[in-house]
């Protein structure tokens, strides 16, 4: 250990598990730290996913000192020690060989250097190594890019994008996350090297955007714009910035909108990738009349895009699905009566649209407002203020809006003598009328006495 300069008057407050395996490798006769992104979240008050260890043991040492291991990434040098019912990463040094592919190391190397792991790593604030008796070790200013807010490449970044493509969304990922600003120099060999973008996999390109769009500045996606990374990963977002909306109820563009509607819907999956794509279908729909824009249809469009866009990023279907289903009504509005809102016409909005997903169906459209003009507020927010408030009452009382929750069910029907077939679905599509209409009539009794007369 002796061969490093820690900084000593650094403390970071390590987990107990983490300073038990650190000291039982340093016990062994190895060296040991924590390293990457936990370290740079202890020094940022910030609470790190997971602990990672780097040492000098090799992976067979290290599968040899503890008793319970597991083979997690043999090929890389990894294996994960299981400490107090945790996992954590072991990793031994090493040295990336050659990147053909710009994509992964052709080979890797051991080493018995901590600084040429260090080397390997992405940015300064994620190549620091931290050992409670030695200090932290910070060989590329770290620190200092902590303190001016900066993610830069740890060497050459041209170089350092060229071996691995996928590291310029990382850039802009931990700036979102961070709140930090990207180099200039690292900016300026993203733009050359985007479009090698290319040749990352779907996989890992969704896996970053997601975390930049559950990050704390999804307005980043702006910046990825600016450096022709979206263009690459996402070019629907492109024609979104490039749209503009010259309507009285809008201040933006569609892209800048779509920007403010992220960062007014909480940071949770189904929500924000909705709320980034539900106006994807307007460059689309786009339509000048009278010198203004128009939109026609373009939610139902952005929905066909919306599933478009998820499925060429891997997506899970039922996340798919949720989001193309949002996107596709988030235009949607209670239909006034003349007697202006009404409950029933709320109980209708809450059948049509689907409890399962009325709440956040809410959440985008009052993001959606917050993202428009101030005449666009006036024109519809008090309006969607009583629909929310409405929409808790049904919560509250149980109110039904949908076949499942009526109070009988086919089976009852088939029981008074209803002919199987199709003739089931129209009588119970009859009754949810009913109930629709009446709440109350959502009785077992009364609504055996209305199917009757209906079969
Ligand atoms: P988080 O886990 O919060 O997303 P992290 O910094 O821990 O952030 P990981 O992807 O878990 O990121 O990677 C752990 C560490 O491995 C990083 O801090 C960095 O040092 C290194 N690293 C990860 N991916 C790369 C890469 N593509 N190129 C170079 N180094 C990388
Ligand atoms: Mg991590």
């Amino acid at each position: 250990m002796k061969q490093y300069n820690g900084k000593k008057d650094f403390t970071i407050e390590v987990p107990k598990n983490v300073k038990t395996i650190l000291s039982i490798l340093e016990g062994n006769g190895f060296e040991a730290f924590a390293v990457g992104g936990c370290v740079r979240d202890a020094i940022l008050g910030r609470v790190p996913d997971d602990w990672d260890i780097t040492t000098s043991a090799l992976p067979q040492q290290v599968k040899d000192i503890f008793h319970k291991t597991l083979d997690t990434g043999l090929q890389h040098g990894t294996v994960t020690v299981r400490m107090g019912g945790e996992g954590y990463e072991v990793t031994t040094y090493r040295i990336d060989g050659e990147y053909t592919d710009g994509r992964h190391p052709d080979s890797v190397e051991y080493t018995s250097n901590l600084i040429e792991d260090l080397k390997r790593r992405d940015f300064t604030i994620n190549a620091m190594a931290y050992n409670p008796s030695v200090g932290l070790i910070d060989a590329f200013d770290g620190i200092g890019d902590i303190e001016r807010k900066c993610i830069t490449c740890v060497g050459e970044a041209e170089q350092r994008f060229h071996e691995d493509a996928l590291r310029i969304l990382r850039a802009i990922r931990f700036s979102a996350q961070l709140g930090f600003e990207v180099s200039e120099s690292t900016k300026e060999a993203i733009k050359k090297l985007a479009p090698t973008l290319e040749k990352i996999s779907a996989e890992r390109i969704h896996t970053e955007m997601e975390k930049l769009l559950l990050s704390g500045h999804p307005e980043k996606f702006m910046d990825a714009y600016e450096l022709g990374v979206t263009e690459i990963v996402f070019p629907e977002f492109d024609a979104m910035m490039e749209c503009p909306q010259n309507t009285p109820y809008h201040k933006y563009d569609v892209g800048r909108h779509t920007v403010e509607v992220m960062k007014h819907v909480p940071p949770q999956k189904v929500i924000r990738w909705a709320a980034l794509l539900h106006d994807v279908g307007k460059p689309k729909s786009r339509l000048v009349k009278d010198g203004r824009d128009h939109f026609y249809g373009h939610a139902h469009v952005g929905s066909k895009m919306a599933v478009e866009v998820l499925r060429r990023l891997k997506m899970d279907n039922k996340t798919i699905k949720t989001v193309s289903r949002l996107v596709d009504c988030h235009d949607d509005r209670p239909t006034q009566t003349e007697y202006g809102m009404t409950p029933e016409a709320v109980r209708r909005s809450v059948h049509k649209i689907g409890k399962d997903i009325y709440e956040l169906y809410l959440q985008l459209v009052d993001a959606d407002f917050q993202g428009k003009s101030d005449y666009g507020m006036e024109k519809g927010y008090d309006s969607y203020c009583y629909v929310k408030q409405q929409y808790e009452e049904i919560v509250a009382q149980g109110i039904c809006t949908s076949i499942k929750e009526m109070d009988f069910s086919g089976k009852d029907l088939i029981e008074i003598g209803c002919p199987l077939g199709e003739k089931i679905g129209f009588v119970l599509d009859d009754l949810m009328e009913i109930v629709l209409k009446y709440p109350e009539k959502n009785k077992k009794e009364i609504l055996i006495e209305e199917a009757r007369k209906l079969i």
